[in-house]
């Protein structure tokens, strides 16, 4: 029997792949519901993922899923617009046009621009770059005006203190996957009604399949002897001789019973997220990056994104990420960050009134995403361990270098349950 430990996309995808050939596979998920990451609220007729989310022309491990679970008709892919907050006004960057236009860079810090972005496209493997600085190499390759006045604000919103830690291999593998772009901006893909029915018919088919799904399951310890997995404690012990884990890698060291020489100190960022539903929009673009005093680094409006028709209220997702778990946006009640955010909007823009207000909500965890530091390549985990029958998929895997998506834990998944079959 093949335990999982997550009920993440990680989880899900291992589950559904084992299965599919007929594996016995029981899954815990400690949570109420599965989804991890990808969690989603019940609004009063419909459902919205708790932090945003859409996916690249380039992610095909999840697109592939998506069509073998029969949703393909949902896909949507969309035109999603970008802005840059500076000086008080909201700057389009999408066209041609609206990047002459913008006033922050000159005529010909946009050319190095253009240079930077073109060349990225044509390096084949940023590994290489892992431990070059984003910094190091962007002020190398178009100068310390287009890194002061375009990337920095951009990186510090991402990734606060730890910004001059990034690797250039993460910033090439942002820029690299943005490539479905037209004349007229990009386009994103989105699940219409929500991602969470990828979750759920993924675990519907894993049930058809025979396999198990637990969730409010907390997994308390991998149990090892000589080397070799022999059991899970849930609330009981539970016999098997192969488990995935796919929790984060300080988490895995807390319940795994002896040490592994693969694990690294991968260090994790954490996200705090606000989402509120409003009866104006806010602004005319999908995704707004910052350059202001505020509390956060980025507001994406949903809705101007996917149809307000499919809402009837107009969504909009307020973000800051965080490290030291020191951080106000950790430590601070939510309560209090929804009007530290709210009071952030009005300062951004006059006409936002709070009354205009109908619900908030936010998500809040420690650990969202691995920092892409210099270096980080060589602490990435391996699918199968030097511990006989303990394999690894999820954030830190090859699959989600150099940034973690839901198509990256899909694949790591895919990946493991593939290990896990070969023995
Ligand atoms: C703000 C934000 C925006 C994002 N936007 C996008 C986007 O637009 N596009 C995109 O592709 N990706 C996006 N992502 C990333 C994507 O959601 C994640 O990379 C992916 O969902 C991670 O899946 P996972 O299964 O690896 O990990 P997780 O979702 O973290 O799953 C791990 C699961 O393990 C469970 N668990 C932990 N410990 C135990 C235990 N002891 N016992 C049992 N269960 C346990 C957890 O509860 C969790 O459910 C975003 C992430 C964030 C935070």
């Amino acid at each position: 029997m093949i335990v999982i430990i997550g009920g993440g996309l990680a989880g899900l995808a291992a589950s559904y792949a084992l299965t599919e050939k007929g594996e016995e596979v029981i899954l815990f998920e400690r949570g109420g519901e599965l989804g991890g990451v990808t969690s989603s609220y019940h609004i009063d007729g419909y459902r919205i993922e708790e932090y945003y989310h859409h996916i690249f022309e380039g992610d095909r491990e999840i697109q592939r899923l998506i069509g073998d679970l029969g949703l393909e008709d949902k896909l949507d892919w969309r035109k999603a617009t970008t802005g840059y907050f500076v000086d008080g006004e909201v700057h389009p960057l999408n066209t041609p046009l609206e990047i002459l236009r913008y006033p922050y860079l000159s005529l010909m810090d946009k050319a190095k621009l253009a240079l930077l972005v073109l060349r990225s496209k044509t390096i084949g493997d940023v590994s290489d770059l892992d431990d070059v600085t984003a910094k190091e190499w962007i002020l190398e390759n178009a100068g310390s005006s287009v890194y002061e006045n375009f990337f920095q604000p951009l990186l510090q919103g991402k990734f606060g203190d730890d910004m001059d830690q990034v690797s250039a291999a993460w910033l090439l593998g942002r820029v690299k996957i943005r490539s479905n772009r037209t004349t007229q901006g990009e386009k994103l893909g989105y699940l219409r009604g929500g991602f969470w029915q990828l979750i759920d018919v993924m675990a519907k088919q894993i049930e058809e399949n025979g396999g198990k799904i637990h969730t409010n399951s907390d997994v308390q310890k991998i149990v090892t002897k000589n080397g070799f997995v022999k059991g899970v404690k849930v609330k009981e012990l539970i016999d098997c001789d192969k488990v995935i884990s796919t929790v984060p890698p300080s988490i895995l060291a807390k319940i795994l019973d002896t040490s592994l020489e693969e694990l690294r100190d991968i260090q994790y960022q954490g996200t705090t997220c606000a989402l509120f539903a409003l009866k104006k929009s806010l602004m005319n673009v999908y995704w707004l990056n910052i350059k202001a005093d505020v509390p956060f680094g980025a507001i994406i409006e949903h809705t101007n994104f996917v149809p307000l028709s499919d809402y009837r209220e107009h969504l909009i997702y307020v973000v800051s990420y965080f490290h030291d778990p020191n951080d106000p946006g950790w430590q601070r009640s939510k309560g209090e960050i929804i009007d530290w955010y709210l009071d952030g909007l009005s300062s951004m823009f006059p006409h936002f009134n709070r009354d205009d207000v109908i619900w908030t909500r936010l998500t809040r965890s420690l650990q969202t995403a691995p920092i892409y530091e210099v270096g980080y390549r060589k602490k990435i985990l391996p699918y199968s361990t030097s511990i006989e029958g303990l394999y690894l998929a999820g954030m830190f895997s090859m699959a989600n270098y150099p940034e973690r998506s839901m198509n990256g834990s899909i694949k790591a998944g895919f990946r493991c349950a593939e290990d896990v079959m070969e023995v």
